[in-house]
């Protein structure tokens, strides 16, 4: 034994040293998370007597995995093979095929090998200097005594390189003593290495909606109070789940855990303990889970996809748990890159506007009144893309709005279009999104529109959606008076089919009702939906406006309708929404139905 050695501080100090260490601070992390699991570090004793191998492995073998290799070669040969890494390499120098320096050298090349520590051992102590010059980080000398001093330091560099990657990221959150989000992913990656036998394990995303509230409400002091409340109790619940936790945001905590087959419980317990802090009903817990992880999808990902799970019940008060599933991560993937398309899809004219007709009914014969504006998206590689497939989506991030911005800019140009070659106004109703009405600069755009194009502001309908007067009624309002107070004409679409509809009415000036398409649909095989059609066209008699029924697709519907004494009708009866160049045989004919009727009333 070297006793001038810098590296050998006296024996009991190391020992006590390594004791402390132990247990302040590894006692409740990696060290737990591998007992709790049944997991243990793997060490490489490479070494070709078979006696020094034999005593090396008495030593350690109460707390590792110890692995034998014979000569340089099949140890290179094992570590590079091996999927689970190990903690430690221990080297003798003098073997045959390949000896411990041409390990060392190697090892520095390789990226199998290059973050395992080696420690060499050898009875040289010239070879000493050289081999930590090759990047061994420390020697034990032969012959073997003082086994506690070699366990000893075969710890301590297993933690100290264990500790390299992490060491640079602040460990925990101040706030709750959880793992910081950074820290939080290094340790899983540590861990991993030793998950030998792929123990299932779970990622989980805890999220508590409207946390916000508690903060704005009671203060933030009692925000923390409940943030430190919940990361006990997560602790708590997943004590015996080889589990580690992370304080990833305000209000999302991650757990790394072994798999189990429900959440419910926890956020059931979470929840409760919420409710003893706060009485607002809007203040949820909701788990997103990746269950049974693939250990080939790196650590940042994993959690991706339980966000992935859990965005998939965002605001839906019925679920409380969402598991991540293949399907879901196509659709995501899916949502990317329609995301990332859609400005180049503008740009390219790949967005096109079809035009579907509305009819007036009351005459004798249907006489085609306006158009409604609708979004077709003609992907080059995925081929046509309904609009109920990103409509949703750019409303949940807000680029419909360049999308509806650059439909109202088409269909305006139509209009002045169709006029020039026809003579005659066919007045287009544009969607305007519930998000839309958020652009405080909506009406200008809209209003210059009409300058650009020579319109009437009665020109260009706007069609609002009953659902956005449930989200913000004061918002859309004001809208909603600005634009008429400009002569725009505004229908109410899809009226019926939310539950604010009454009320609505009372408080927003509209001049179309356009009633929700399942009504028609249903209106022949269900009496009660039939009776709403009558209920809908008499309270548009009641309030003095035109009520448009779409979705028509049967000429007993029109019949039922027209009797009923419905204005408008818009459905594939008549047709479906087609590209302007077609549309045009409808002005075209209704010219002829107008030339026939003046006809008529000419030869009277
Ligand atoms: P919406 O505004 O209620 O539009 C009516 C939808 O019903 C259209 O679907 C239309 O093609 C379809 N339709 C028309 N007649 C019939 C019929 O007789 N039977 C049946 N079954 N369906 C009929 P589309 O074009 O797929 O659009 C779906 C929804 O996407 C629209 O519902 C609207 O909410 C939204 N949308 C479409 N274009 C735009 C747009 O430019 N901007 C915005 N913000 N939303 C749009
Ligand atoms: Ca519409
Ligand atoms: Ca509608």
């Amino acid at each position: 034994m070297n006793e001038n050695n810098s590296n050998e501080a006296p024996v009991d100090e190391q020992v006590s040293r390594h004791r402390k260490r132990k247990h302040d601070k590894r006692g409740e992390t990696m060290d737990s998370f591998l007992k709790t699991s049944g997991l243990r570090r793997r060490v490489l004793v490479v070494d070709d007597e078979i006696i020094n191998r034999m005593l090396i492995g008495n030593m350690l073998e109460a707390e590792y995995d110890v692995v034998y290799a014979e000569n340089g070669r099949e140890a290179v040969e094992r570590l590079e093979n091996t999927k689970t890494g190990f903690s430690l390499i221990l080297l003798d120098l003098m073997m045959p095929e390949m000896n411990g320096f041409e390990v060392l050298d190697y090892a520095k090349h390789s990226e199998a090998l290059k973050n395992i520590p080696i420690i060499v051992m050898t009875s040289d102590k010239d070879a000493e200097v050289k081999s930590i010059k090759l990047g061994a980080v420390d020697f034990i000398t032969k012959p073997f005594h003082m086994p506690e001093v070699i366990l000893a330091r075969c710890e301590r560099v297993i933690e100290l390189s264990e500790d390299k990657n992490i060491i640079h990221s602040a460990e925990r959150d101040p706030l709750t003593g959880l793992y910081a989000k950074d820290f939080f992913f290094e340790y899983i990656k540590q861990v991993e290495q030793y998950n030998a036998s792929r123990q299932a394990m779970d990622a989980v995303v805890f999220t508590i909606e409207h946390f916000h509230l508690i903060n704005e409400v009671y203060g933030r002091e009692k925000g923390n109070d409940v943030l430190r409340t919940v990361a006990e109790l997560l602790v708590d619940l997943f004590k015996d789940s080889a589990a580690f936790a992370c304080h990833a945001e305000d209000d999302v905590f991650y757990i790394y855990c072994k798999h189990r087959e429900s959440y419910d419980d926890i956020v059931d317990v979470c929840q409760q303990s919420l409710e003893e802090h706060s009485r607002s009903p809007k203040i949820f817990v909701r788990a997103g889970v990746y269950p049974e992880v693939d250990p080939e999808v790196p650590v940042e990902t994993r959690f991706e996809r339980a966000k992935v799970a859990y965005t998939r019940i965002r605001g839906d008060y019925t679920q409380k748990v969402a598991f991540y599933s293949s399907e879901l991560y196509e659709k995501a993937i899916y949502h990317e890159r329609l995301i990332a398309d859609i400005e180049d899809a503008i740009e390219n004219g790949d967005i096109k506007v079809y035009y579907q007709p509305k009819y007036a009914i009351r005459g004798k014969t249907p006489r085609l009144r306006s158009a409604e504006a609708l979004v077709r998206w003609f992907h080059p590689e995925l081929g046509m893309i309904s609009p109920g497939d990103f409509i949703p989506l750019f409303e949940s991030n807000g680029l419909i709005q360049k999308v509806d911005n650059y439909i109202w800019e088409q269909a305006a140009a139509q209009i002045k279009a169709w006029r020039e070659t026809y003579g005659v106004t066919v007045p287009v109703s544009v969607n305007v999104s519930r998000i839309d009405i958020y652009d405080p600069d909506i009406e200008s755009f809209l209003a210059n529109l009409l300058t650009e194009n020579d319109l009437d502001p009665s020109d260009l309908m706007i069609e609002i959606t009953e659902s956005a007067y449930a989200e913000n009624a004061d918002r859309l309002i004001e809208v909603i008076n600005n634009l008429r107070g400009r002569g725009f004409l505004i229908e109410m679409d899809d009226f019926g089919s939310g539950y604010s509809s009454l009320n609505m009415l009372a408080t927003i000036p509209i001049d179309v009702l356009k009633m929700d398409m399942a009504f028609i649909r249903n209106m022949e095989s269900d009496d009660k939906s039939l009776r709403l059609v009558r209920l809908v066209i008499d309270i548009a008699k009641f309030l003095e406006v035109s009520v448009v029924a779409e979705g028509v697709e049967t000429k007993s519907q029109l019949d039922l309708l027209k009797g009923m004494g419905c204005d408008y009708i818009q459905g594939f009866y008549f047709s479906g929404p087609v590209p302007p160049e077609k549309f045009a045989a409808f002005i075209e004919a209704d010219l002829k139905v107008k030339q026939e009727e003046r006809g008529k009333t000419h030869d009277n």
